[in-house]
C-alpha cells in the first residue's frame, strides 16, 4: 500500500470570551487535520494542533511529494526519512530530492506535520486490519479514566468564581478536574485554588497547571502555598528556559507529583525530563510532535522509570494510546464548550464520554468521523 498524497486543512473558530493562562491568551479553538491518502483507496486521518498552522501546512505539502510512494505501513521508515530532514546538509537534500528549505525556524512545524502524517499511518493501518488502534497496540482496556480541565482566567467571569464550574464537571462524573495557576499573584491564585477544592470536595483530584509561570524559588513558594488543598499533580511550573534541572530541584522541595511533557518536541527532551526533572507524569503530546511513533518510545522509556503518562488534549487520538501501554493514567478532556466547540462540532464519530471514562470503539483506526461540513465552514 502506497502514499499517493498527503494533504491538510485548518480550522479555527474564534472563541465567544477570552480565556488566558499564565502567559498566553486563548481566543480561538483551531485545528489541523491531515489526510494521508494511499493507492488502495483506504485514507488515514489525523488531528494535530501544531503551530505555527500556515506553516505546518506548507510544510505537509512539501512533504507530501517528498513521501509519495512509500509504504503507508512502513512507519519506521517513513519517521526517519522526515526527521532526517532536521540534520541533513543542503548536499545531500539536493541529491535526495528532499523539500527546498526545511532549516532550524520550520522544525516545530516540521514535528508538528510529521504528528499529523505518524497518525494518519497508524489510522491507515488499523483500518487496512480492521482494528482499533488501542488493540494494535496490544491493549486490552477499552476506556481510560478522563479528567476535565478547566478554571481558566476568562475575562467575562469573576477570577475568584471558578467553584461551580469545576463543581458542575464532578457531578457529571468525573472525579478529576485541572485548573489554571500562575496568572495572578500567589494569594490570589491560593484563594482560587481553596474556591476549588472547597466546590469539588475532598474525594475529587485537583491538578494546578502554570504553563511555565514560575521561577524555581517562585515554584517552590507557590507549591507549598497550595499543598494544604491536597494538589495531586503540579503541571509545568517553571518558565521554559530553565525547566528541567530546576525541576528535579523542585522535586526535593514538595511531596506533590510533578507534571510536564506537552511542550517537548522530541524523545530526547522527555528522556531529560523523566532522568532530570523527577517528574511523575509525562505529558509528551503526539498531536503536536512526532505522533503517535514519538509517543511510544517516550511512554516506554517513561515505563522503565516509573512514570505515568497522562496525555495533553485530542482525546480521541490520545485515549488509544493512553489505554494501550501499561503506564497510561489518564486522558485530559475539555467540556466548557465555549472553550473547545470543536470537540462537540468537528466529528460525526468519536470516542465516547461517560462516568468520568473515555470510551473507545471497535472501529478501525482512530475511530473517529470527520464532519466535512464543519471544516470547509471554518476552513482558514
Ligand atoms: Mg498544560
Amino acid at each position: 500500500m502506497k502514499i499517493q498524497k498527503i494533504q491538510a486543512y485548518a480550522v479555527s473558530i474564534p472563541l465567544e470570551t477570552t480565556y488566558w493562562v499564565s502567559n498566553e491568551i486563548i481566543d480561538r479553538c483551531s485545528q489541523i487535520i491531515v489526510q494521508v491518502l494511499t493507492d488502495e483507496g483506504v485514507t488515514g486521518v489525523a488531528t494535530l494542533h501544531g503551530r505555527s498552522m500556515p506553516t505546518v501546512l506548507q510544510v505537509v505539502e512539501q512533504l507530501s511529494g517528498y513521501l509519495a510512494g512509500m509504504d503507508a505501513l512502513a512507519h519506521e521508515a517513513i519517521w526517519a526519512k522526515v526527521f532526517g530532514l532536521t540534520t541533513i546538509s543542503p548536499d545531500a537534500a539536493r541529491a535526495s530530492g528532499a523539500p527546498s528549505y526545511l532549516g532550524a525556524d520550520k522544525r516545530p512545524a516540521l514535528l508538528a506535520a510529521m504528528a499529523g502524517i505518524d497518525i494518519a499511518l497508524w489510522d491507515i493501518k488499523g483500518k487496512a486490519v480492521s482494528l482499533p488502534v488501542w488493540r494494535l497496540l496490544g491493549g486490552d482496556r477499552t476506556s481510560i479514566r478522563a479528567y476535565v480541565t478547566g478554571g481558566y482566567y476568562q475575562v467575562d467571569r469573576d477570577l475568584f468564581d471558578i467553584g461551580p464550574e469545576m463543581a458542575g464537571y464532578v457531578s457529571q462524573g468525573f472525579n478529576g478536574v485541572k485548573m489554571k495557576v500562575g496568572g495572578l499573584s500567589l494569594p490570589a491564585d491560593v484563594a482560587r485554588v481553596k474556591a476549588v477544592r472547597d466546590a469539588v470536595g475532598p474525594s475529587t483530584m485537583l491538578m494546578v497547571d502554570a504553563n511555565c509561570a514560575y521561577t524555581l524559588e517562585q515554584a517552590i513558594e507557590a507549591i507549598r502555598a497550595f499543598e494544604p488543598y491536597d494538589v495531586y499533580w503540579f503541571e509545568e511550573p517553571l518558565h521554559w528556559y530553565d525547566s528541567v534541572r530546576a525541576m528535579g530541584k523542585l522535586a526535593q522541595y514538595t511531596h506533590v507529583a510533578l507534571a510536564s511533557g506537552e511542550s517537548e518536541q522530541h524523545s530526547w527532551a522527555c528522556r531529560d525530563l523523566i532522568d532530570l526533572g523527577a517528574i511523575r507524569y509525562m505529558e509528551f503530546d503526539a498531536t503536536r510532535s512526532g505522533g503517535v511513533t514519538e509517543w511510544l518510545r517516550v511512554a516506554a522509556y517513561a515505563q522503565l522509570h516509573g512514570v505515568s503518562m497522562a496525555t495533553h488534549h485530542d482525546p480521541h487520538i490520545h485515549g488509544h494510546l493512553a489505554a494501550a501501554v501499561p503506564n497510561g493514567a489518564c486522558v485530559e478532556v475539555f467540556l466548557d464548550e465555549k472553550r473547545d466547540p470543536l470537540w462537540k462540532m468537528l466529528f460525526r464519530e468519536r470516542a465516547q464520554l461517560r462516568d468520568g471514562q473515555l470510551h473507545l470503539s471497535d472501529l478501525p483506526g482512530f475511530g473517529f468521523d470527520i464532519d466535512w461540513d464543519v471544516v470547509k465552514r471554518f476552513h482558514i
